[in-house]
């Protein structure tokens, strides 16, 4: 394989200069970079190499065992570990391994329980539920009759106006799971509230699948009829997705199709999807392997314990954290009190090397694209072996950039190129401590650290 990779990137490199010098720049701006955004995380040079294998080659419609293609044997095993590899990290007694990225999976699973213009019940985008558990703008919330579920004034999941939107509109699947929601979702309330109404209950933990591998969130695979995830969050692994079942895999599909995993299976392909992308398939194993080896608990374990101190760190120094703190890896900042929008707040940061995202806090009124308040997430750090002093020096830096921003407008504002410099310069010195496992530091770094030592 590494004769192969080398020929690649030699080939790379010498017949495609402007492509090559983007890939290593993305590269660099990643080592040289703070990332504090909540659904991206770095993977291990080894699910790079899976995913760079020559499995992509490989044509392989249907599953393991039952392909349209001969010549599958090889890549029936790739599936075959990544499925097996599923079940383990999950403990669910199903998993299909194919979807090309949660929104695949999601959408797989509810046009398949639901016909059009059925009712589907989810968390509302703008409370902190995805782009397909019913948004207006995307596929689920056009097709289907979308109810949206929010918060109570403490910015918790109002699991009573859950119970009451699910009698009073009786979807026939609800759909839990957040996308910017920093506390623990309770499962097995679900369920109860979905049996009530005689729904079926999807869970989406594409945000804390890490942290229910690794027992630090409540697992929903034994609560929810389907669990979705996406493996590219907190799985650190290729971008995809998985669908999972436990205690439900051999509960009634609708209309008699069968069980619900052989639903599933159907559903994947031949309804939603042509053929797998093995190479990703194989990727998505590696990762899975990691996540249930020995150093994961730890970097699970820093992801919240980083996500907290930033929390108290930011409250301690006058922000106003949405729901007072967080449970998982999401730091969420509502900005209204300090007249900056989150649109300014991610432009600011970001020209100090700090990635963070913009994004809607409970009682916003303001456009998408502008936002009140900031999502911030720590796999990132996490992974770099940040531990909780360096994600109160995280804190410590955003303030230092915020306080000194002076908004114009909803997105124009002046930074103080003193700031600007300080800022870039603690970064600098942050990220060269802390290398991303396994990546080449780059040579301006090197300088940093040996400097710095
Ligand atoms: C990110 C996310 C998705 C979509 O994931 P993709 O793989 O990027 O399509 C779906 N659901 C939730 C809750 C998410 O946070």
């Amino acid at each position: 394989m590494g004769e192969l990779l080398d020929a690649g990137l030699h080939q790379l490199a010498t017949t495609d200069p402007r492509l090559h010098e983007v890939l290593v720049g993305e590269q660099l701006r990643q080592a040289g970079t703070l990332s504090l955004v909540a659904s991206c995380s770095p993977v291990d040079p080894s699910v790079l190499a899976s995913q760079a294998s020559a499995a992509v080659n490989v044509t392989a419609e249907g599953y393991p065992g039952r392909r349209y293609h001969a010549g599958c044997e090889v890549i029936d095993g790739i599936e075959q570990l990544a499925i097996d590899r599923a079940r383990r990290a999950f403990g669910a007694r199903y998993a299909n391994v194919q979807p090309h990225s949660a929104t695949t999976a999601n959408y797989a699973v509810l046009s398949s329980l639901l016909e059009p213009g059925d009712t589907l019940l989810g968390m509302a985008l703008d409370k902190g539920g995805h782009l397909t558990h019913g948004s207006p703008a995307a596929y689920a919330g056009r097709y289907f009759r979308a109810v949206g579920y929010g918060l109570d004034d403490a910015g918790l999941i109002d699991y009573a106006e859950v119970e009451r939107l699910a009698r009073e509109h009786r979807p026939k699947v609800i759909v839990c799971g957040a996308t910017a929601y920093p506390r623990q979702i309770d499962f097995a309330r679900f369920r109860r509230i979905a049996d009530r109404v005689g729904a079926y209950l999807l869970a989406d933990i594409s945000h804390t699948a890490g942290l229910v591998v690794a027992g630090l969130h409540p697992s929903p695979i034994d609560h929810a009829h389907l669990t979705t995830t996406c493996t590219h969050k907190q799985l650190y692994g290729p971008r995809g997705g998985l669908i999972l079942a436990g205690r439900d895999a051999d509960a009634p599909a609708p209309r008699g199709k069968g069980t619900l995993a052989q639903f599933v299976q159907r559903t994947v392909f031949p309804y939603f999807q042509g053929a797998p992308v093995l190479n990703a398939i194989a990727a998505k194993a590696r990762a899975l392997d990691i996540a249930t080896g020995p150093e994961f608990r730890a970097t699970a374990r820093r992801i919240v314990a980083d996500a907290r101190a930033m929390a108290a760190a930011l409250a301690d120094l006058g922000y106003a954290v949405v729901s007072g703190g967080t449970d998982n890896h999401i730091v969420l900042i509502d900005l209204s009190a300090r007249r900056m929008t989150g649109l300014v707040a991610e432009l600011a940061l970001e020209e100090c090397h700090i990635v963070v995202n913009k994004n809607r806090v409970p009682r916003d009124t303001t456009p998408a694209l502008v936002t009140a308040g900031l999502r911030l997430g720590t796999n990132s750090i996490a992974a770099r072996g940040m531990g909780t002093d360096a994600a109160v020096a995280c804190a410590e830096l955003i303030d230092l950039v915020l306080s000194a921003v002076e908004p114009y407008s909803d997105r124009e504002y002046h930074l103080p190129a003193a700031v600007r410099e300080l800022a870039r310069q603690r970064v600098a010195r942050l990220c060269a401590a802390h290398p991303i496992p396994g990546y080449p530091i780059p040579a301006p770094q090197r300088e940093l650290t040996v400097a710095g030592r």
